[in-house]
């Protein structure tokens, strides 16, 4: 498969498999560890690129699924693709709505997330809307694809291997990812091992569909790269047999996806037996994964690259990142901020941070002020593009454990 995203390797820390490198694409240089900003609908909920391009943030990953239901693809494609149709001109991704069509079938039905413990009850999350509709599934999944309801308007869809990539090739993201079939925590081995399996399937169509595509100049971004997705569940021998037939396969690079267990321990296992057995040479992706505590763990194993929607969500709901405070973060709307002029962290070089005091922040947000959700959301971004950076170079010094542990991350 011939590609336009290229990675090298800068610097692999000294008893570790953690490292440093570049991520080329048609749009700029990633340099990894990386923190992908989820701009699911096209954009960063609340934050214009230019807010995004001033504070650092080097990579957005849109999604397909939501994308491909509104405004369609034929719509970013006419404008000239993501890049030109949101006005971010840096590197982008888009996931494959794999995850998504998950939400509404198993996810719906089990009231889960990626990892069981760790989402049920939140807000729009797949146990919240299940208790809205009975957890009924909206999605049946066959061998050529999967069918599904629209969450806009109800009408019915089908996304096969091949759909997909012809939707994201429309769309024109740097770093595409191909159809797969996630499953929950609470599938059993039997199941889990077969979804698995159809997502090889489903990755071997893919990936002809990408190479027949490609070089046409009639998409906006022809330069283009496709990473695999690895599943397996919490289940060791299937996420091993999964690292191998997926690191064999010529992707571009490879995304770790699906289930990570029931619980935090379960999905640094997951790690453990994945990354090892992916192509060395190859950038590491890991889908929906996001915690201070977690992307220490990550990059500890190998991992170049995470996305994830909480640091942004959270930042909406008041909770701002703080080094040194509970799970590295402080909720504005606590009383205790009531009269504090101080910023939310003094060290912090953001808009917001530069012109705001946790007071009128305070403020803002009780009082439901759209202008807080831009502010927080910055000045989280900005923490997560200042600590990626301390990660690389730290990386580069081979001083990572004693970075980890000043963070009081375990590894
Ligand atoms: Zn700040």
């Amino acid at each position: 498969m011939a590609s336009s995203v290229s990675f090298s390797v800068r610097h692999r820390e000294a008893g570790s498999p953690a490292r440093s490198g570049e991520l080329a694409t048609a749009h700029g240089v990633v340099h990894t560890p990386a923190f992908v900003g989820v701009a699911t609908q096209a954009t960063i909920k609340a934050v214009e690129p230019q807010g995004l391009v001033d504070h650092g943030l080097q990579i957005v990953i849109a999604n397909t699924y939501h994308l491909h239901l509104r405004p369609g693809e034929e719509a970013v494609a006419a404008i000239g693709g993501l890049h030109a149709f949101s006005g971010w001109g840096g590197p982008t991704m888009t996931d494959s709505g794999g995850f998504q069509i998950f939400s509404l079938g198993a996810g719906k039905e089990h009231g889960v997330g990626k990892v069981a413990s760790i989402f049920p009850g939140e807000v729009g999350s797949p146990s919240a809307r299940r208790r809205e509709d009975g957890g009924r599934s909206l999605v049946r999944i066959t061998e050529q694809g999967a069918d599904f309801r629209s969450v806009v308007d109800g009408s019915l869809h089908t996304f096969t291997p091949e759909s997909v990539i012809t939707i994201e090739r429309k769309l024109g993201a740097d770093i595409v990812l191909p159809l797969d079939e996630c499953t929950s925590p609470l599938h059993d081995y039997e199941y889990t091992k077969r979804a698995m399996e159809r997502t090889h399937r489903w990755a071997r169509r893919g990936l002809a569909a990408f190479d027949l595509l490609e070089g046409d100049p009639s998409f906006p971004n022809p330069r283009q790269g496709l990473y695999g997705i690895v599943q397996g569940g919490a289940y060791r021998d299937l996420r091993e047999e999964s690292a191998r037939v997926i690191g064999g396969m010529g992707f571009t690079g490879c995304a770790i996806g699906g289930s990570l267990g029931r619980s935090k321990d379960e999905m640094f296992r997951v790690l453990d037996w994945t990354v090892p057995l992916l192509p060395e040479e190859r950038p590491r992706h890991l889908l929906g994964i996001g915690e201070i505590e977690d992307l220490f763990a990550a990059v500890r194993r190998g991992v170049d690259t995470f996305d994830c929607a909480a640091p942004t969500r959270l930042a909406r709901n008041g909770s701002v990142f703080l080094k040194g405070a509970p799970r590295h973060r402080i909720n504005l709307r606590n009383a205790r901020f009531a009269r504090d002029d101080r910023p939310i962290d003094a060290t912090c070089d953001c808009f917001t941070c530069r012109h705001h005091s946790r007071a009128y922040l305070r403020h803002l947000c009780r009082a439901g002020e759209v202008s807080f959700y831009r502010l927080a959301t910055l000045h989280n971004l900005r923490f997560l593009v200042r600590l990626m950076a301390e990660i690389r170079h730290a990386i580069d010094a081979d001083g990572f454990d004693a970075l980890a542990s000043e963070w009081g991350a375990t590894v």
